[in-house]
This record gives structure tokens, C-alpha cells and sequence, in this order.
């Protein structure tokens, strides 16, 4: 009998992740593939696994095959026929890095809305592009199909004005220059998970320390973000795997005033050679920089514990004090050395770590004593993203939600 299933796209500059999802009879998503094409234009390699973890495939491509996302979309939609020949496609959702000021909500994409897309490139050309360019290749080879929008941004979008603004001429802000905020599928992913891991926390003041090679810390009020470590680009806030995290903008001026610095060799700089792996000189990997005794690795993780617990002092003042923590991705699902580190430092704020609970790794963490109870909640985008496609088709809602 044919099943329904969801394709979940993530395409990047040189990456393609994907996954799909089946729909069951009572609505309910089950991963059924999970894969991505890297190298794209370099070195391309398929590689995909089940829903278990078994590999399915492990395939290079020559660049000819695959120089761009519109080949890797193909090879991919390719693969995955053949592979899932008895199901048939109900809809495709995307994560879209940049929803702008308009979208506070997934939205179903039409010619308009991608237009509308197209002309937020400009906020974030390294990512929009290519979350636009699969859209498109999905577009021209099944028009029939339906493609969802999940954004980044859209999470944050109602947080206060206060937490919207930076102070400069107000024409700026007019203009689009604003603390949107970012990671916003998995801060929505885990509230969703609140209610049923932690109720008691999930209508109080959490904070959420999504650490991984992209980091950022979300405050929220109620299951709403009322503020965020990452702003106008994904650079700001706490220290990142190759990103600096929250940087004087005068240090910029003297990069490209003093030393001369072109805007790409800056751009480079600022996401590619900065971060755990600028300050260590050894790898944006914790893991590597955990097992290292460089005296510079160390100092990179202290760097990561220092400025992410600065961060969460800020966001504590926010909400005017804490009643939950979650950690999640990478690093907060997986390290409770850096975990520990965090939460001894967090002591002043009423945390008191259970150590035994953390190197299992929770999913709560704290002792029954702590005034504020700590949770590791693995963090899954792709599953928010097909649930929110789902909910889009089955409601119809042609052309979505533009404020
Ligand atoms: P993500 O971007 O969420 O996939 O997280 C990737 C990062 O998580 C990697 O770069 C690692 O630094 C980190 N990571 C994964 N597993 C561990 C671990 N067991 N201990 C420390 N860091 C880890």
C-alpha cells in the first residue's frame, strides 16, 4: 500500500542535508531516512542513513556531476525514488535561514512569497541563496509539489521591540537592521518538549543553551522568546565553533581601516577561521579540544565556558531571573564536562547540578535542591520543520502567514 511521506531540505553552500519522514494514519511523522550530499562543487559525497543509523549509502560524485544544490537536489530526489519507489511525495519543507520581518510563521511558498524570499538575500547572502536555489530546483523538475518555508528568525520574531533594536540612526532599523535571531526551529522544537519533560518549567522563565558548532541561548517567557545571543547575523552572542561570537565592532574598523582586511577576507575571518578554532589554532571540534593538553586548546574552552555563562547572567536579568535550563545540540546534548563547567558557574543563580545525572545525561541534570531545575533535551529541526509542512498542507493554507 502507498504511504505519504515528507522530504526535509537544508541546503547550504557546499551541504545538502535532508530527511524524510513517513506520515502514518493518525498524522504522526516517522523518520524513515536521514542523509546529506557534502562537497558540493568540490568533493561530493552522498551519504545516507536509516532510520537505526544503518548506512544506506555512501557515494562520491565528480564535480561535473554535482557543482551546484540544483544537481545535488536532483541526485538526491534520484536516489531517494528509487529507494522509497511505494511512497508518494506529499510536500517538501525547507529551512529558510532568513524570514525578515515578514514571516512570524512557516509559510506555503507561491511565485510571490519566493520573490518576497529573494529579496531578503541581502540579510543573509551566505545562506539564503542556497535555501532558495533548492526551493527552485524542487519547483521547475514537480511543480505539483507543495513547498513549505520554515524559518530561522521566525521563533523570535515576537520578542519585544526593545530586544529588536540596536542603538543606531533609527533609518537603520527602518531598514531591516535588527536583532532578528536565529536557531529559532529549535528553540520552538524544544518548548514543544517542555510541557511534556519538564511541565513545571514550560510556562515559567527558561533559558535554552543551543550549543553546537553554531551556538546561541534563547530566553524564554511562557514558551515565547523574549530575547536572543545572536542578532542581526548569526555571528553575535557566544563563542561559536569557527564564529567569534560578540565581538566590539571597533575591533572591525581596525581589521579593515589598520590592517587592511578586505569585506571578504573579514567575512572569512569572522565565519570561518574565528571561534574555538581561531583561538586554539587546533580544531572547531570540542571533542578534540576536550581530549587536547595545548595550553591553547584549554583556554579556548574556558573562552566558551567564560563567555557562554556571561551570556546567561545577561538573559537572567532579562527575565528577571531563571526558572528552568535546557541544554542542546551538539555540545549541550553531549559533553557534561562543559555542562558542569557552565552550571558550576551558574551556582549564584540557584543551580545545583546532579553529577550522576549529567554524565548520563539527564534528561534532568539538577539536584532536588536546585532552585533552578536543568534538563538536556536533544534538539530535532527537522522533525519541527516536516511537522510544521504537515500542518500547512492539511490546513491549506495557500500563501501563509505574511505579516
Ligand atoms: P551540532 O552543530 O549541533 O551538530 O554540534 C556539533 C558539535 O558538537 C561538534 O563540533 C562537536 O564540537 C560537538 N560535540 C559533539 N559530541 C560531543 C561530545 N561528546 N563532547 C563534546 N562536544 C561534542
Amino acid at each position: 500500500m502507498n504511504s505519504s511521506i515528507i522530504l526535509v531540505v537544508n541546503a547550504g553552500s557546499s551541504s545538502l542535508k535532508f530527511s524524510v519522514f513517513r506520515v502514518d494514519d493518525a498524522g504522526n511523522l516517522q523518520l524513515v531516512v536521514r542523509g546529506q550530499m557534502d562537497g558540493i562543487g568540490t568533493r561530493p559525497c552522498l551519504k545516507a542513513r536509516n532510520s537505526t543509523g544503518t548506512m544506506l549509502v555512501e557515494s562520491d560524485f565528480t564535480i561535473s556531476e554535482v557543482a551546484t544544490v540544483g544537481d545535488a537536489i536532483s541526485l538526491v530526489g534520484t536516489w531517494l525514488r528509487e529507494r522509497l519507489q511505494h511512497e508518494s511525495l506529499l510536500a517538501v519543507g525547507h529551512r529558510v535561514v532568513h524570514g525578515g520581518t515578514q514571516f512570524s510563521s512557516p509559510v506555503l511558498i507561491n511565485t510571490e512569497i519566493h520573490t518576497m524570499l529573494e529579496q531578503l538575500i541581502p540579510l543573509a547572502p551566505l545562506h539564503q541563496p542556497h535555501n532558495l536555489a533548492a526551493i527552485r530546483a524542487i519547483r521547475e523538475k514537480q511543480p505539483q509539489v507543495p513547498q513549505v518555508a520554515c524559518f530561522d528568525t521566525a521563533f523570535h520574531r515576537a520578542h519585544p521591540q526593545i530586544a529588536d533594536l540596536y542603538a543606531l540612526p533609527w533609518e537603520y532599523y527602518e531598514s531591516g537592521v535588527r536583532r532578528y535571531g536565529f536557531h529559532g526551529l529549535s528553540y520552538e522544537y524544544i518548548t514543544t518538549m517542555l510541557p511534556k519533560i519538564a511541565p513545571k518549567i514550560a510556562d515559567g522563565r527558561v533559558i535554552v543553551a543551543h550549543l553546537g558548532n553554531g551556538a546561541s541561548l534563547c530566553a524564554l517567557q511562557a514558551g515565547k522568546s523574549v530575547d536572543s545571543t545572536m542578532g542581526f547575523s548569526p555571528l553575535d552572542g557566544v563563542p561559536m565553533g569557527t564564529r567569534p561570537g560578540a565581538l566590539d565592532p571597533g575591533v572591525l574598523l581596525h581589521l579593515t581601516n589598520q590592517c587592511g582586511l578586505s569585506s571578504a577576507e573579514l567575512e572569512k575571518l569572522l565565519y570561518q577561521e574565528s571561534g574555538l578554532l581561531g583561538l586554539s589554532g587546533i580544531s572547531n571540534d570540542m571533542r578534540i579540544l576536550l581530549e587536547s593538553h595545548e595550553s591553547r586548546a584549554e583556554l579556548a574552552v574556558e573562552y566558551f565556558v567564560h563567555y557562554t555563562v556571561k551570556q546567561i547572567g545577561a538573559l537572567a536579568a532579562v527575565l528577571g531571573g531563571v526558572d528552568g535550563m535546557v541544554f542542546t545540540a551538539g555540545i549541550g546534548e553531549h559533553s557534561p564536562v562543559i555542562r558542569e563547567r557552565i552550571l558550576q558557574a551558574c551556582a549564584w543563580l540557584g543551580v545545583s547540578i546532579d553529577a550522576a545525572a549529567n554524565v548520563r545525561g539527564g534528561p534532568c541534570i539538577s539536584s532536588a535542591d536546585s532552585r533552578v531545575s536543568v534538563w538536556v533535551i536533544p534538539t530535532n529541526e527537522e522533525l519541527m520543520i516536516a511537522r510544521h509542512t504537515l500542518a500547512l498542507i492539511n490546513h491549506g493554507k495557500g500563501g501563509g502567514q505574511v505579516e
